[in-house]
């Protein structure tokens, strides 16, 4: 009988798989802590420079009204949250702030708006907000619910380098946090965006009141696409007064980083977002997160409608943890650590608790 060496058996972690089963996902998730934490360390280090993090920042382009109803999102239009409703921002002012995003040292500019799916006619104003970031020289994303070929063609040809749209939790869970789609609408959108060529940010929020067994479908479910979304945006929810997930108990922070850690070793090319939350983190349970396999951060006093660090913050933590950021040639391919173009980075959540 073949006896699986440690050395083995991590070389096998560090290639990408398609055929996870939620035994398998759930028995690493179930490996006492710090074992869970070498092999997804292990797997971050074969493929990335454990010291780099990437560095997004995300802007609102269209605030609330929104028509679903995500039980954690305060911009859904059925939830009395008291967000204000504004309309689709001005092309030239969200340039603008992606130019000082890039000054700040984001090398991706990710754009969101509360749509279930944008309408013919703001898809001249967006694909113009696509064009004026690109010629940036930074890198694009955007997430704006639902998408019909056409939008999808006409931003690709805009150059939109990636797509947004979370899965949010499990295909169980899901109709206990939104009735207004199917996870199964969710996955039809991301497989016609990623058809078109398109890199494909997508991860979900954890907290939201899932069990562990959500958690490992959630991942198995993102591990099995055809292709690994580039970006794997990890939530962790915050609790929106208003909301109907407002009062859920909080997760326990070890959990949040086993679900990191899983993250990491299922996709092992692909960047995982700490994405929401962080405000509610320690610079400890960040910390850890960055050892799990965490290396891609939104950057920012807010994110979408939610509090976010800040630039000072995240620069006096990269300091204390010897971290530093990741440009775009160096991020777009996966890897640093052995060149291979495989999976490359990502984006932010739709989840609107980012
Ligand atoms: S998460 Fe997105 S789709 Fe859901 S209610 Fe909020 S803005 Fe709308």
């Amino acid at each position: 009988m073949l006896t699986r060496t440690p050395a083995s058996r991590e070389r096998d972690d560090a290639t990408p798989r398609h055929d996870w089963t939620r035994a398998g996902a759930a028995q690493l998730y179930g490996l006492p802590f710090n074992d869970l934490l070498f092999r997804a360390a292990t797997v971050h280090r074969t493929h990335f420079d454990p010291n780099r993090v990437q560095r997004s920042q995300l802007l609102s382009i269209k605030t609330g009204g929104c028509a679903e109803d995500c039980g954690y999102c305060s911009q859904s239009a059925h939830h009395a949250s008291g967000l204000k409703a504004s309309k689709l921002m001005e092309v030239r002012s969200v340039i603008e702030a992606a130019r000082k995003a890039k000054a700040g040292g984001a090398t991706r500019y990710c754009m969101g708006a509360a749509w279930r799916e944008p309408k013919q006619r703001d898809m001249d104003a967006v694909v113009a907000m696509v064009e004026g970031v690109k010629a940036l020289g930074m890198e694009t994303c955007m997430t704006l619910g639902m998408l019909t070929d056409t939008d999808i063609a006409r931003l690709k040809t805009a150059g939109l380098d990636y797509y947004n749209h979370n899965i949010d939790t499990s295909e169980r869970y899901y109709s206990e946090i939104i009735t207004t789609r199917t996870f199964a609408d969710r996955l039809d959108t991301l497989a016609r965006v990623r058809e078109a060529g398109m890199k494909v940010c997508s991860g979900g929020i954890i907290g939201m009141g899932e069990t562990e067994t959500d958690r490992v479908d959630m991942l198995v479910t993102l591990a099995n696409l055809e292709e690994h979304p580039e970006s794997v945006p990890i939530n962790m929810l915050i609790e929106i007064p208003g909301t109907p997930l407002a009062g859920t108990a909080r997760i326990d922070p070890i959990d949040f980083v086993r679900t990191i850690a899983l993250a990491r070793i299922m996709m092992p090319r692909s960047f995982v977002r700490l994405s929401a939350g962080r405000t509610e983190m320690t610079d400890e349970l960040q910390a850890l997160c960055f050892f799990a396999g965490a290396n891609s951060i939104f950057v920012g006093e807010t994110l979408l409608t939610t509090d976010n660090p800040g630039e000072d913050k995240d620069a006096d933590l990269f300091r204390r943890l010897g971290l530093d950021g990741l440009d775009i040639e160096a991020s777009d391919g996966a890897n640093a650590a052995d060149g291979a173009s495989a999976d490359g980075p990502g984006c932010h959540g739709h989840a609107r608790s980012a």
